[in-house]
């Protein structure tokens, strides 16, 4: 398999900072094709032969965004059981509801964009509900916990031109651990 031609940001790209624009539909081919190359790449990223072959930083979320192009879509590939992926695509996407129990990714979250190590934990909602619409812009409901709502969180940050890092307490990269689960 080729990797896609596809060229993520850095966080030094003052790009990654804009606020992403709503999404009208239908999506243009070019969208389609992007959409279909980010995944692609996800999954490749999440596979050791081809992490090897062409070095790659495992990551199973992307944003719009984070390809430089300032559109309300993130998409996510989460590998299942038996090596096939489940695929997520999420065209303006609303969290319409958050648990108020807290966790945190223990070895740090990580992001494509940011190629540092990052000492500190980031504080994300157990369980949300995800409003988006589909690539037809028929529009869903979907509620994640754990892991995939964590990437929903990060991904939706990405969205308003917020990086994980931005969450961190430089002075304090471990605060108010205690009250929140570690995952
Ligand atoms: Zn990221």
């Amino acid at each position: 398999m080729k990797l896609p031609n596809i060229n993520i940001l850095d966080e030094k790209n003052k790009v990654l900072r804009q606020k992403s624009l709503e999404v009208t539909f239908p999506l243009t081919k070019e969208d389609k094709k992007i959409i279909n190359d980010s995944l692609r790449y996800l999954e490749m990223s999440q596979i050791e032969k081809y992490i090897e072959k062409y070095d790659l930083r495992s990551g199973m979320g992307l944003s719009f965004i984070q390809l430089g192009i300032p559109k309300r879509i993130f998409v996510a590939s989460d590998e299942l059981e038996g090596g096939s992926f489940k695929r997520y695509v999420f065209i303006n996407p609303e969290i319409i509801s958050k648990s108020e129990e807290l966790i945190y990714v223990g070895e740090g979250e990580g992001c494509l964009s940011v190629n540092r190590d990052i000492e500190g934990i980031v504080p994300r909602h157990a369980r949300i509900t995800i409003k988006a619409y589909d690539e037809n812009g028929k529009p869903f409901q979907l509620r994640f916990r754990e892991d995939l709502a964590i990437l929903c969180q990060h991904e939706i940050d990405h969205l308003n031109g917020i990086l994980f890092v931005d969450w961190i307490d430089k002075k304090n990269p471990y605060k108010n651990k205690n009250l929140m689960r570690e995952i």
